[in-house]
This record gives C-alpha cells, sequence and structure tokens, in this order.
C-alpha cells in the first residue's frame, strides 16, 4: 500500500511537495479551498478534499482541527504544511502527533521553543551563539522599553516574541516616539499572533541577512547546506534571495556554519530548518531566529548543492537517516531565486488581484520554475501575492545575474502588475552587482522612476490586455457568477487606467 501525504497547503509549495510525495512512491492528497476551486496544485494531486470553507472567513488551510479530521477521514499517513500556515504551528503537530498522523517537520516542544524569539535566543546563548545586544526577555510596557533603549542607545527594534513575516516589528528612532510606536507593535503582534509579548534590540542601521540551511535526522545527525543571503527585502520581507553570499570568507562561512550545527545539535533538532543571522557593516554576525520549516528561498540550497530538501524533510520523518555528510556537502555555481508577487511596484508594492490572461515562463537547463498559476488563473485577494519563483542557476555570481536577466526578460505575464520588474531593476544596480546590498536597499535607493523603462512594455502588455477584453468576458461568464463580479471589475479598471 503506497503511503498517503495529506499537504496542508496550496500554489507553489504544494505542487513542489507532490513532486517530492511522488518521487518517494506516495500518493499525493490535497485540500480545495472555495477560496480558489480552480487553483493549478489541484491539478497534480492524486486525491483532492473539497474543504468547504467558503462560509468560513479562514481558509482551510488555518483550520488545525478541521485538517487533522480529514487526514483522519481519509487515512492519511503523513501532512506535510509547507510553509506559512500550520507549518510553526506548535499545536498543530501536537494535533497531528496525538492522532498518529506523521507532522513532516521537527517536534511540537521545538517549533514551539524556536517560535517564541526571546525562548530560542536563550537557547541560543547556551551553544555560544553570538546575539545582537537586547533586553533579556520580553519588557513590560513603553517606559520600561524608553529605559532599556536608554542603556544601550538609540535607535533600537521593537520585535514581537511570537513574531513571523515582519509583522509586530518598528524601529524607534528616537525616545519620543517610543510609546506610539511600542503601542502599535503591540497591537499588531496581539491580532497577528494572539501574543503582544515585546522585547528589544539594537537596531542594526544597514546589516545583511544571511541564514544556514540545516538537516537533521532523528538519530542525532544534523549538518548544514550552507547559507543564503536575504538582504534584499521590503518592510523585512525579502524578495530576491541568492546562494551562496558573497559576503562571506571560507573561515567566516565555516565559523558560522558550524554553529547553526553545533545549536541544532544542541537543541535535538531533525527535519530542515533555517539558522537566520544578521551581519553588521563591520562584517560581525549575530543569531537572529531559527525557521523550523521549508523556507520559501530553498531552492536555491537545493540549485548548487544538489540535495532535495523536500525528499530529506519527508525521509527523515520516516525515520530515515542522514545518509549524507557534512563533507559530502559541496557548492557548485551561484543560484539567484526571484520572487514573482502580485504587487505593483510602482505603487508601493500594492497587491494586485484579478485574471491572469497569459504568462510565459523562460525555460533553459539553468532555470527552475515553481509556480502556482498558469493561463486563466485568478489572483484572489484570500492569499499571498506570490504567485511564482524563477530561480536560475550559474557557473558564478557574475553568471547567474547576467541569465537571471535574459530570464526575466523572456519572462511575461498579461492581466497584472508583478515584481519582475523590480527585480529586473535591483540586479542592474550597482550595490547589487558588487553584492555590497543590504537590507536598506529598497529605501535608499530604490524609486518608482526607476521602473519607467519598465512601464513602457507595460503600456504594451495593457494594450494587449484590452484587446483580450472580449475574450475576458467571455471566460469570465463561464466562472462561477460570485466572481464575475470582481472580475468585469477588474477589467473596467484595467480600461480606465
Ligand atoms: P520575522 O520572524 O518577523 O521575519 P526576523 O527576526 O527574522 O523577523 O527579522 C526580519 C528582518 O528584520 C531581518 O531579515 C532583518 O532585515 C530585520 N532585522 C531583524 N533584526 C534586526 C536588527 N536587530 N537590526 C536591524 N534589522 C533587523
Amino acid at each position: 500500500m503506497k503511503k498517503r501525504i495529506l499537504i496542508a497547503n496550496r500554489s507553489e509549495i504544494a505542487i513542489r511537495i507532490i513532486r517530492s510525495a511522488h518521487r518517494l512512491g506516495m500518493l499525493a492528497v490535497v485540500l480545495q479551498s472555495d477560496k480558489e476551486p480552480d487553483a493549478l496544485y489541484l491539478k497534480y494531486a492524486d486525491e483532492i478534499i473539497p474543504a468547504k470553507d467558503a462560509q468560513n472567513e479562514k481558509p482551510i488551510f488555518l483550520n488545525a482541527e478541521r485538517i487533522v479530521e480529514i487526514a483522519l477521514e481519509h487515512q492519511i499517513d503523513m501532512i506535510h504544511p509547507g510553509y506559512g500556515f500550520m507549518s510553526e504551528n506548535p499545536d498543530f503537530a501536537a494535533l497531528c502527533e496525538e492522532n498518529g498522523i506523521n507532522f513532516i517537520g521537527p517536534s511540537p516542544e521545538l517549533i514551539r521553543n524556536m517560535g517564541i524569539k526571546t525562548i530560542a535566543k536563550k537557547m541560543a546563548i547556551e551553544a555560544g551563539l553570538p546575539l545582537v545586544p537586547g533586553s533579556d526577555g520580553a519588557v513590560k510596557d513603553a517606559a520600561k522599553a524608553a529605559e532599556y533603549a536608554a542603556s544601550i542607545g538609540y535607535p533600537v527594534l521593537l520585535k514581537a516574541s511570537a513574531g513571523g513575516g515582519g509583522r509586530g516589528m518598528r524601529i524607534v528612532e528616537k525616545a519620543e516616539t517610543m510609546e506610539r510606536l511600542f503601542k502599535s507593535a503591540y497591537d499588531e503582534a496581539i491580532s497577528a499572533f494572539g501574543n503582544g509579548d515585546l522585547f528589544i534590540e539594537k537596531y542594526l542601521t544597514n546589516p545583511k541577512h544571511l541564514e544556514f540551511q540545516i538537516l537533521g535526522d532523528k538519530h542525532g545527525n544534523v549538518i548544514h547546506l550552507g547559507e543564503r543571503e536575504c538582504s534584499l527585502q521590503r518592510k523585512h520581507q525579502k524578495l530576491m534571495e541568492e546562494a551562496p553570499s558573497a559576503s562571506l570568507s571560507p573561515e567566516m562561512r565555516k565559523e558560522m556554519g558550524d554553529m547553526a550545527v553545533k545549536f541544532a545539535k544542541q537543541i535535538g533538532y531533525f527535519s530542515a530548518g533555517t539558522i537566520e543571522y544578521i551581519l553588521d557593516e563591520s562584517g560581525t554576525f549575530y543569531f537572529m531566529e531559527m525557521n523550523t520549516r521549508i523556507q520559501v528561498e530553498h531552492p536555491v540550497t537545493e540549485m548548487i548543492t544538489g540535495v532535495d530538501l523536500v525528499d530529506w524533510q519527508i525521509k527523515v520523518a520516516m525515520g530515515e537517516k542522514l545518509s549524507l555528510t557534512q563533507d559530502d556537502i559541496k557548492m557548485n555555481g551561484w543560484a539567484i531565486e526571484i520572487r514573482v508577487n502580485t504587487e505593483d511596484p510602482q505603487n508601493r508594492f500594492s497587491p494586485q488581484t484579478g485574471f491572469i490572461e497569459k504568462i510565459h515562463f523562460p525555460t533553459s537547463k539553468d532555470i527552475r520554475i515553481e509556480t502556482g498559476v498558469t493561463h486563466g488563473s485568478i489572483v484572489t485577494p484570500y492569499f499571498d501575492s506570490m504567485i511564482a519563483k524563477i530561480i536560475v542557476h550559474g557557473k558564478d555570481r557574475p553568471d547567474v545575474i547576467a541569465k537571471t536577466l535574459k530570464a526575466l526578460n523572456e519572462f511575461s505575464l498579461i492581466g497584472l502588475k508583478t515584481t519582475a520588474p523590480f527585480c529586473r531593476a535591483v540586479l542592474q544596480h550597482e550595490e547589487f552587482v558588487t553584492a555590497k546590498y543590504t537590507t536598506r536597499w529598497v529605501d535608499t535607493y530604490f524609486t518608482p522612476e526607476m521602473l519607467e523603462s519598465e512601464d513602457e512594455e507595460l503600456v504594451g502588455a495593457l494594450a494587449a490586455t484590452i484587446i483580450y477584453a472580449t475574450d475576458y468576458l467571455q471566460i469570465a461568464s463561464e466562472i462561477p457568477t460570485s466572481r464575475n463580479e470582481s472580475l468585469n471589475l477588474w477589467v473596467l479598471n484595467k480600461r480606465i487606467n
């Protein structure tokens, strides 16, 4: 009997996991949300379970009890949570365990400890990792926060202990704004995580974000697969990634990688995980946090190491021993990942929803495409705006930059604006080309005018969009009426623009 794996996720990562499940001889079962009943990933699955979540505010992927109920009804052996949604929810992992379903990820206890940043930092200190100067745990209120900030000096960063995705985070430049920013960080943390605990870190003004990929098994073996640089961010969210990082010497890579492995071993970590570091302008590195799941940007690591991380997540969950040692991990060339988000970079990255009339991806042996959409897909407001990833491999950094630019020139999407033109501008910017870019790049260098020449192409695309409008309406009439309204409105908006 083939093992049945339920993917509690959607879009490109669901398809990515299905690929691994099939490679390992398993059946892939997916959940169909009423919020996107025609999604592309459904076509790849062996079995589709309608989740009937139309009446619920939350999509099925956030409903832990219901997912486990469905898994039990459908004789599921294992659940892969992907990223986001339930992937770092210790209660969900525990619920799976209690019901005899193999959760593909680390233990609930590990997820819980690493999910609370203040606990993770305490455990990191015990393993000898360097930390950014900061408060010892959460601070009680704005007054205490101001007192502490005065002792380490402004600017400081308020961070939510239970935070993720850059939420519940505020930079405080001076004492006068502490009270207001403390309240807004607290409110955001409460609404996003149900936990308003905030702690303080010294704010590094121009840092780089580097992270090490960890892989461990249930037998105490842990290795790392090198680093990724994810400094290209907006509002603390990653937009493009590369591996390796040009900012590390082989000695630093070894030091940071060894420390990451030591930490993971000390906490008894298994499955795929990521140790995030921040690097200041002097080249000093500090531990930031650990993510206990597969990352969006994992393909850049896979491309340069040849190791399939999702295959290993599944094998480790089944108790298999890592057959790879640290010496087996060799870095080959360089990889860049472009996140294609349906956001308008010329309009403060405002989310775009609507209909994808046509989408064309570049193809070559050096290009890997991970997408959750195709011609005719509808991007709804219910989910994240990342619709695809374009991952490119080159023999070295200049080679991969040139190939990624070429790939982006060949990519086209008619219907919605995306972050692809933005990424094209980054790839040509001197700070990126010389690898000096930091997490401040967008705030320091990006202006919508940078994309003006790109816009001419968009105008061309828009003309094509209007020509296709009749087709849209015809297709729209075939789509269930509840969505017609927004679709027509969207076509209308496009015409007015
Ligand atoms: P989240 O879990 O919400 O993603 P992280 O702790 O991973 O939060 O931080 C997200 C981003 O915020 C980092 O990649 C980095 O750009 C920025 N950041 C975090 N800590 C600091 C700091 N002390 N100084 C400057 N920037 C920071």
